[in-house]
């Protein structure tokens, strides 16, 4: 079928009280993981470049590549765009047919940011494509994005109710005690504040820097209103971590297939696990 957006998605989920799960997609092989992950749990799923993954990849690639995937699924898929901190960058995504745009504007004055957001939406509502912006400074590295943890500021209730009104935006991403990468030490979430926000504010939330949350932490707070949950490092350590292991197994071997093959496997189970935790099963 053709790209979903991430709106039709999360509304959906936000009706029967589970997540969709974000994985971040960098070349082909995590592409027809993440496809076949949400095939086989009948799943819907979106799969989300940043910035990084863009100028890896190109943006083309990235796009086309999703867009066949999605073309071969029976299960619903969407292509956003993670961490967009640049209006540019963004209107490209979105010219180039992503179904869904974050809009990054958490480290700029609250004002600023609600205007930019809002000539976000502008160009991206009249063509369907979904809109997700951030408030408060999720921790830790996303690709050139970088937060020092103690730096690092939880959403404020209040602001996000204000910002949600002032703007109007599909899905909002909260900083309640997530890192980007990977943890030192296990995350303590603050789901008084989680409970507060989704009582303020009557859109679908996003939970970034989720991989090192322990899966009791992400069902709580799939509980508390978490309709997105964005899932990246749990990826390349799946990824990685099989070829690595095939290299050290087989030192001679040069065929790239025999090497990834199985990286892409092992990329299936992990999302399939995590698709399942998120709730999202049978919901495609
Ligand atoms: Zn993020």
């Amino acid at each position: 079928m053709p790209l979903v957006s991430v709106h039709e998605l999360l509304l959906k989920a936000d009706q029967k009280g589970y997540a969709v799960g974000a994985f971040n997609a960098n070349n082909m092989e995590i592409v027809q993981a993440i496809a076949e992950a949400a095939e086989l749990e009948k799943s819907p799923v979106i799969m989300q470049a940043s910035q990084g993954a863009i100028s890896y990849a190109g943006l083309e690639y990235i796009t086309q590549m999703v867009t066949i995937a999605a073309r071969q699924a029976s299960v619903p898929i969407a292509l956003h765009l993670d961490h967009g901190t640049d209006f540019d960058q963004v209107v490209r995504c979105i010219r180039s047919g992503f179904t869904s745009v974050m809009y990054d504007g958490s480290k700029l004055p609250l004002e600023e940011n609600i205007a930019v957001t809002k000539q976000v939406l502008a160009i991206s509502r009249p063509i369907g494509v979904s809109v997700e912006a951030e408030l408060g400074k999720i921790g830790g590295t996303e690709d050139n994005v970088h937060v020092d943890e103690r730096e690092a500021l939880f959403t404020d209730p209040e602001e996000a109710r204000y910002f949600v009104e002032q703007t109007g935006v599909d899905s909002l991403a909260i900083a309640i005690g997530t890192a980007h990468g990977r943890y030192q030490g296990e995350p303590k979430l603050d789901f008084a504040r989680l409970e507060k926000i989704r009582n303020l504010v009557n859109i679908p939330l996003v939970l970034h820097g989720s991989s090192g949350v322990p899966d009791e932490a992400k069902r709580r707070a799939i509980q508390l209103g978490i309709r997105k949950v964005n899932i990246d490092t749990n990826i390349r350590e799946a990824f990685v971590g099989e070829m690595r292991r095939i290299m050290e197994e087989k030192p001679d071997e040069i065929d790239p297939r025999k090497i990834l093959k199985p990286a892409r496997q092992a990329t299936v189970e992990i999302i399939r696990k995590k698709i399942r935790l998120f709730g999202s099963s049978g919901q495609g």
